[in-house]
C-alpha cells in the first residue's frame, strides 16, 4: 500500500460536497468550498444556493432567466472568478459544474475544478474574489486540507483570503 492511498481515501469522505450540500442547511447568502492539496494538484468543490448566483432557484422558464444560468456557468467555468492562488502558479486542468434542475424546491449550484501547479509547496494563500462577481454571497464556509495540515475557515467580501497553515 502506498503512502496516498489513506489521503485517497481521507479525500473521498472530505469530497463529498454535493452530499454534504443536501444536508446543510440551505441558507440565502450562504456558500460552501472545500480545498484540497495533493502533490502538485489542487482540488476545488463549490456548493451554493442558486439564488446566491443567479437569483432565482426554479427551472429557467423566460430567456432572461436562461440567459442568466449560462452566464453563471460560464463566469464559474472560469475558475479565476472563484479562486486565486498567491505564491504558486496554477493552470486550471478541469472545471464540472452541476445545475440541478428543481421545480418549486431550493436548488443549489455545484462546480468542482482541479487546477494543476508548478510550485504549491510555495504557496502562501488563496484568495476567493467571487464575492465581487456574486453580490448574493455573503459567506462562505470553506475547508482545506494538505497533506500536513488541515482547517476551516469562514471568508467574507472583506477578509477572503485563506492562509493554508
Ligand atoms: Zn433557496
Amino acid at each position: 500500500m502506498t503512502v496516498k492511498r489513506p489521503l485517497f481515501f481521507i479525500l473521498l469522505l472530505f469530497f463529498s460536497v454535493e452530499v454534504r450540500a443536501h444536508q446543510m442547511a440551505h441558507v440565502h447568502g450562504r456558500a460552501h468550498m472545500s480545498i484540497a492539496v495533493i502533490d502538485n494538484v489542487l482540488e476545488v468543490e463549490f456548493a451554493s444556493p442558486a439564488e446566491n448566483l443567479v437569483g432565482f432557484e426554479h427551472t429557467p422558464h423566460t430567456a432572461k432567466e436562461k440567459q442568466a444560468l449560462e452566464a453563471t456557468k460560464h463566469q464559474l467555468a472560469s475558475g479565476e472568478n472563484l479562486i486565486r492562488f498567491n505564491g504558486a502558479n496554477c493552470r486550471l486542468e478541469d472545471a464540472r459544474i452541476t445545475v440541478p434542475q428543481s421545480e418549486g424546491d431550493h436548488a443549489g449550484l455545484y462546480a468542482s475544478y482541479r487546477f494543476h501547479c508548478d510550485n504549491l509547496a510555495s504557496i502562501k494563500s488563496i484568495s476567493v474574489p467571487l464575492f465581487a462577481s456574486f453580490s448574493g454571497i455573503e459567506v462562505i464556509e470553506v475547508q482545506w486540507l494538505t497533506s500536513s495540515a488541515q482547517g476551516a475557515e469562514t471568508l467574507t467580501p472583506q477578509s477572503n483570503e485563506l492562509q493554508l497553515q
